[in-house]
């Protein structure tokens, strides 16, 4: 077996194929191990926004199991329902095992080789390449791109900060009869209010509903009971097939630096989930994309990578992310303000994060154009509280 590379790839979810995909376009030697044996299931609601469809640079239309055009957003317990529709999918639904499949299958037809049932154990740095320890034996190459996820054992083992903030969230596949199934065709579904602090959705896949919920609380210990209230809600209380997982996402990114010599962080394991939503897809493939272009344009040279991603990080994902987050602070850590703002310019607000999602506005077009939204929320509260403070946050923030 063959054990040098030009980079190493290590997981293939999203950030790693694109990441891998491209590289082995341009020519380049290129290897993803992957710990798990493929296709495998991961724990995610499998919705596709359109800012990741957007960006996502091969045709896995194959995996899509239906689009939705609509999107309709609830607020409990105050009764208020807000739905909005694009010609293009808002958001598009696949089960993970079959997308992340399909990319890796299109990286390895470009030139990838692929090692399944290959958990990196440990990582070490020489001055021209970088050595990964796993069971099927020591391998190395040129380069590191660790997209090995939330809990990243490379990250880890060469030491680069972290300082992301890791919330639970829970997945439950459930099946239901077909005519029950058919009333959500087409619509993505977001409910507020069943905690204080996140919300749940309701995905429809082919056969069956992906259901979820997530909390902004690192430790939140209502995620059980708010998923047992939401499939009460739903009616499926007594579905008999339900399969329950449970896993966290990062939404707030490193301290970083994101490359350290020769090991460069994409996707979750560098924290770059979406702070309002917790959608992790589309920056996952646009950061593995980056990764790669920068390995490419730098000509595997390590000053000018670390430059290159550098500079494209902080040009793209990064200002978004910081942008995203003072959002989410707005919507997660003022229930008083949220409720305020659901009532009022509640369809202005959905319509608003739908272009975010399908990728025609970025926060920060919310955030800094004149009349943007984070003024026009403000200001109007301000103006409700009168002389009084400001309201305080009620959430305990890690
Ligand atoms: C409950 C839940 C629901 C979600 N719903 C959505 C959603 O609907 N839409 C959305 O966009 N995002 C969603 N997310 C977030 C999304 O799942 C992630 O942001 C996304 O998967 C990140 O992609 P990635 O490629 O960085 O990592 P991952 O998809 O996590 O892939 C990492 C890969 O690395 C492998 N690996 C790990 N360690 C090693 C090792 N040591 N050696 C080798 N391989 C290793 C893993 O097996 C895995 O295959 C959800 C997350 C959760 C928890």
């Amino acid at each position: 077996m063959k054990h040098t590379y030009d980079v190493i790839v290590v997981g293939s979810g999203p950030a790693g194929t694109c990441a891998a995909w491209r590289l082995a376009q341009e020519g380049l030697e290129v290897a993803v191990l992957e710990k798990a044996t493929l296709p495998r299931y991961k724990t995610c609601g499998g919705g596709i926004i359109g800012r990741g469809l957007r960006v996502l640079p091969v045709d896995v239309r194959h995996v899509i199991e239906q689009d939705c055009h609509t999107a309709r957003l609830n607020v409990f317990p105050m009764g208020l329902s807000f739905t909005t529709s694009r010609p293009s999918p808002i958001v598009s639904m696949t089960m993970r095992d079959q997308f992340d499949y399909a990319l890796l299958s299109v990286a390895r037809a470009a030139g990838a080789t692929l090692h399944q049932r290959c958990a990196v154990e440990a990582v070490s740095l020489q001055h021209d390449a970088v050595t990964v320890v796993t069971p099927m034996g020591d391998m190395r190459a040129k380069f590191v791109v660790a997209a090995d996820g939330a809990l990243s054992t490379v990250a880890r083992k060469v030491g680069m900060a972290d300082g992301r903030l890791l919330i639970p969230a829970l997945e439950y596949e459930v099946r239901i009869p077909q005519e029950r199934l058919d009333r959500f065709r087409g619509v993505a579904r977001f409910d507020f209010g069943l905690l204080p602090h996140g919300y749940a959705w309701a995905f429809p896949k082919r056969e069956h509903l992906s259901i979820g919920v997530l909390s902004m609380v690192p430790r939140e210990r209502e995620l059980k009971r708010a998923i047992g209230q939401y499939l009460d809600l739903l009616g499926y209380r007594d579905a008999t097939q339900i399969q329950q997982h449970g896993f966290v996402i990062p939404i707030r990114p490193r301290k970083g630096p994101f490359i350290d010599k020769r090991v460069l962080l994409v996707g979750d394991a560098a924290g770059f989930a979406d702070p309002v939503t917790g959608e992790g897809i589309s920056f996952a493939i646009r950061s593995g994309l980056l990764a790669a272009q920068s390995l490419i344009d730098s000509h595997l040279e390590e000053a000018a990578v670390q430059q290159m991603y550098t500079r494209s990080l902080a040009d793209s994902i990064l200002p978004e992310l910081r942008t995203g987050r003072w959002l989410a602070k707005l919507l997660y850590d003022f229930p008083r303000l949220r409720s305020w703002a659901f009532s009022h310019q509640g369809q202005r607000l959905c319509e608003a994060v739908t272009e975010v999602m399908v990728g025609t506005r970025t926060y920060r077009d919310l955030a800094f154009r004149p009349r943007n939204l984070f003024t026009m929320l403000t200001s109007q509260w301000v103006k409700k509280v009168g002389g009084r403070s400001m309201p305080s946050s009620n959430r305990q923030m890690e």
